[in-house]
């Protein structure tokens, strides 16, 4: 993959943000995107009977649970009405013959090849609200953005920690050790 596209796929666009409001709209689908995505990731482990990381992935997915709630208040506590339509997706993994749809995680055999989606998205999310954050010359937007671009900052973290534990595919990935058990 030549970098120009790996650079399009890494960095997303963003948008022209005309006051708070704006920058809340984003940032509710960035979040709600990933919620969605980490409940799907810790259903697909869990389907494959990896608990581990799939406990990881259900935590991921009440942090940004999280933050949607507590931008959703700051919405109805701001009163803030006319907010932009926002859409954010998530990226495939930047390798691999079946990357193409993000959509479709089912793709996504391992617990390395999950954790390593986690890690590019989160690292997208990063980049997203450092790159706003830089570039405003609104004095609440960039404190709000920087804000969120911390937390994304130890959500990287947090995933980087957990790849230490899985280095790379492993071929027994999936022995079952555990008989599976089932969800309610
Ligand atoms: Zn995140």
């Amino acid at each position: 993959m030549s970098s120009a596209t790996e650079s399009k796929l890494f960095r997303p666009d963003v948008p022209r943000l005309d006051g708070i409001g704006d920058l809340l709209a984003y940032a509710l689908a960035l979040e709600v995107e990933a919620t969605e995505r980490y409940a799907e990731l810790a259903e697909l482990m869990a389907t494959h009977n990896n608990r581990d990381v799939a406990e990881s992935f259900r935590k991921m997915a009440r942090v940004e649970q999280l933050h949607v709630d507590e931008i959703r208040k700051r919405i109805e506590q701001s009163r803030l009405t006319d907010l932009p339509t926002a859409h954010f997706r998530w990226v495939g993994l930047t390798s691999g013959p079946e990357s193409t749809d993000p959509a479709d995680l089912h793709y996504l055999m391992t617990p390395r090849q999950a954790l390593e989606l986690a890690l590019i998205n989160e690292k997208r999310a990063h980049q997203y609200y450092d790159t706003i954050a830089t570039s405003t010359t609104d004095p609440e937007i960039k404190a709000l953005a920087a804000e969120f671009a911390e937390e994304e900052k130890e959500h990287v973290a947090l995933v980087e920690a957990w790849m230490e534990k899985y280095p790379e595919a492993d071929e027994d990935w999936d022995r079952d050790d555990d008989p599976p058990v089932l969800q309610d």
